[in-house]
């Protein structure tokens, strides 16, 4: 896609700093660098966000996160890894081509934050199915 800045990285149109690259998957430095080794794993086809993406594509990006999240990891020494992927503005998403953020842990106040309600004891066992035949029903 022409005007998609993450094409242009694949391209090699804009500089990036790689990390991983075969014929599907390009992975590279996030230029914000949230935390250190920040990386972004993308398909090389373009797809805006996840709800577009292929399963063959998504199968083949997720088939690379073990061993790039893993390499991640190692390299700093991090405590922990999240992996994250963002869709639509509401949820942050920036760049539309999508892609899964690997984001390496290193304690409280190393510049990622996440911020999880505990509903749990909220919700009876009746409403949870009914919750989640809303979404079953709508699986094709
Ligand atoms: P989003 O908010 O869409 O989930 O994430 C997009 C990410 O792309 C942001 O974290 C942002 O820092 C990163 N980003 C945007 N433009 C560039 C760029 O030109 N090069 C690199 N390496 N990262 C970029
Ligand atoms: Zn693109």
């Amino acid at each position: 896609m022409t005007d998609c800045i993450f094409c242009k990285i694949v391209d090699g149109d804009i500089p990036s700093a790689k990390v991983y690259e075969d014929e599907e998957v390009y992975a590279f430095l996030d230029i914000s660098q949230v935390t250190k080794g920040h990386t972004l794993v993308i398909p090389k086809q373009h797809t805006k966000n996840i709800y577009e993406t292929h399963p063959q594509v998504a199968s083949n990006l997720f088939a690379r996160l073990p061993k790039i999240a893993s390499a991640v990891k190692e390299a700093f020494q991090a405590d922990g890894v999240n992996i994250v992927n963002n869709n639509d503005e509401a949820a942050h998403q920036s760049v539309f081509h999508l892609h899964i953020h690997v984001l390496p842990r290193y304690g409280k106040g190393d510049g990622f934050g996440l911020k999880w309600e505990d509903n749990s004891g909220k919700y009876t066992q009746d409403q949870l199915t009914e919750t989640a035949h809303s979404i079953a029903s709508k699986i094709s």
